[in-house]
């Protein structure tokens, strides 16, 4: 948990959302401001600032992500999707805690 972190205060509670799944590993809900019809945020529940933060130990988490994100894509009936983390400023990133867009129409 990190203070400051906006989505650490989504897992805890403090800042509402609407959760669509939650497990050991992870959360997922609707991005505030979608850029596609469907826009599902999946955001470990461990605060870690961005992909150059990983280390080995995070490797079945990661995996986990992206497994969380093809169920929900089911749920939704999305015949085709993009997946994608934006890594640093300059790759777009605006939430230091890494998450995984999950995108379709
Ligand atoms: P990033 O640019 O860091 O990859 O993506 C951050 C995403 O988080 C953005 O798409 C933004 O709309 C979303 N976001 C920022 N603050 C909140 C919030 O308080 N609640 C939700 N649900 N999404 C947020
Ligand atoms: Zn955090």
């Amino acid at each position: 948990m990190s203070n400051d972190c906006i989505f650490c205060k989504i897992i805890e509670g403090v800042i509402p959302s609407n959760q669509i799944h939650s497990d050991d590993l992870c959360v997922a809900f609707p991005d505030i401001n979608p850029k596609t019809k469907v826009h599902i945020l999946i955001v470990p529940t461990k605060h870690i600032p961005t992909i150059k933060d990983l280390g080995h130990e995070d490797e079945k988490l990661m995996g986990h992500l992206i497994g969380v994100a093809r169920d929900i894509a089911k749920k939704e009936n999305l015949e085709g999707y993009k997946l994608q983390f934006n890594v640093g400023e300059k790759g777009g990133q605006e939430v230091f805690h890494i998450h995984l867009h999950l995108m379709g129409n």
